[in-house]
């Protein structure tokens, strides 16, 4: 058994300073007052159209600090370079979310590969994460998703099919540049009814680039309840074809959407029926991950501390080196540092994924956190208590 401890707050702030750290204190407590969070998810995307000075500075010195890199890749680098000097390493993300239109598909593509240029000067920025969204129209990935004579890639619709040629053409040339960059492209899981075709188009282009090492990285969502099956097919697959298979393993963000489209359309939910039988897949993902690792290099993105204590000591069983170059653990900047930076004092790969992009661009993604920690059980609590404790024990220590 590892004697690892996420209880160490002094390892997981050492980053932060004293004005920092309460401002993570003041943010954490405000999400968890009943109203706060509903009434903030609500007003702030409103005020930020009105491009209102003081709501910008408001944001961008509250919630944009605590969860963002910053606007620009220029800006991101102070920071990464100070999870450096933690032997954290960064996932960097450039915040899109759901532009429509060739025009800002293109910009998109461009932004990814500027953003893999910039990640290969870097010292500590092994992977970008992408959407393929960013880059595809969302109802063609829908209609991809729902047509099972589309899915097996038969095409008659000429225009779809001229898209859909643009999209792979998109992501080829993503991924092209990070192989020849060797930096590692982390493919984001989006909701259900638009990732089949990502799935499959992930799946070519690992084809294509995972031979001898791993660029490409499949996402699975592991609330959804075929996700376990699916992964041993992926494998199945890789190994028939001679290519290693790179999977990001996540429980899943989209569960309410899920359930809610499920009912207003009449289906089966895919979500599991409950948190138990998530964790229940996400912790065999794991343990089927661990016993293939020649086949499969994984990055464990979760802030669940029993999950990433079963995976240090799955490793430890199987005499798995600590930084085995197929074992990545992330968690989102902003959050459970206390998993992160104590992972990495012991030895283990971590990277924070770090978003970045124009304040209003980012807005959803905020959003999204704030909703994830404004429950007052769980890790919220946690991440309060162990800021409480550092706090005080500096201020004991300067008094
Ligand atoms: C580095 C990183 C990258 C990520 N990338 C993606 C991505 O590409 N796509 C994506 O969708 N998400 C992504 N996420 C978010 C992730 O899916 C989870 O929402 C988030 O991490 C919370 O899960 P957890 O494992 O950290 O911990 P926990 O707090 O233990 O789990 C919470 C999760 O459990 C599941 N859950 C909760 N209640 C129930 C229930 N009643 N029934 C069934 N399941 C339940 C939900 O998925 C919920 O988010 C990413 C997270 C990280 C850290």
């Amino acid at each position: 058994m590892s004697n690892i401890s996420f209880d160490n707050q002094i390892n997981a702030f050492a980053y932060k300073n004293d004005k920092d750290l309460k401002l993570s204190r003041f943010l954490f407590r405000s999400m968890t007052y009943p109203l706060f969070v509903p009434v903030a998810a609500r007003a702030t995307p409103l005020l930020m159209k009105f491009n209102l000075g003081v709501i910008n500075r408001l944001v961008r010195r509250t919630i944009f600090k605590q969860f963002v890199g910053g606007e620009t890749l220029g800006e991101t680098s102070a920071l990464a370079k100070k999870l450096s000097e933690y032997n954290v390493g960064v996932i960097l993300d450039y915040g899109l979310e759901g532009k429509e239109g060739d025009e800002n598909f293109e910009i998109a593509t461009d932004k990814f590969i500027e953003v893999i240029r910039y990640a290969a000067t870097q010292p500590n920025i092994p992977f970008i994460s992408i959407k393929v969204s960013a880059f595809a129209p969302a109802s063609l990935l829908k209609t991809l998703n729902e047509a099972p004579r589309l899915r097996s890639g038969i095409h008659d619709n000429e225009q779809e099919e001229a898209e859909w040629d643009k999209v792979c053409d998109r992501m080829y040339r993503i991924c092209e540049v990070a192989a020849e960059c060797n930096i590692g492209v982390a493919v984001d899981a989006e909701e259900s009814w638009l990732q089949d075709p990502v799935d499959r188009l992930t799946m070519e282009m690992m084809e294509e680039f995972n031979k001898g090492k791993v660029i490409v990285y499949n996402t699975i969502q592991l609330y959804l309840h075929d996700r376990l099956k699916f992964l041993e097919i992926s494998n199945d697959i890789a190994k028939q074809r001679g290519y290693l298979l790179g999977i990001k393993m996540v429980r899943g963000a989209y569960m309410e959407k899920e359930r809610a489209r499920a009912s207003q359309f009449g289906y089966p939910s895919p979500i599991q029926p409950n948190k138990e039988s998530t964790d229940s897949a996400f912790n065999k993902a794991i343990r089927y991950c661990l016993d293939n690792i020649e086949n499969i290099s994984v990055i464990i993105a979760s802030h669940n501390e029993q999950s990433n204590l079963l995976a240090i000591n799955m490793m430890e069983e199987k005499g798995i080196e600590k930084n085995h170059p197929h074992i990545y653990f992330s968690q989102l900047y902003g959050m459970s540092d206390n998993i992160t930076f104590n992972l990495a004092k012991d030895g283990y790969s971590v990277s924070k994924y770090l978003p970045f992009g124009p304040i209003k661009e980012v807005i959803p993604y905020l959003m999204r956190r704030a909703q994830e920690n404004s429950s007052v059980g769980g890790q919220t609590s946690r991440q309060l208590v162990l800021i409480n404790e550092e706090i005080e024990r500096r201020k004991q220590l300067h008094s």
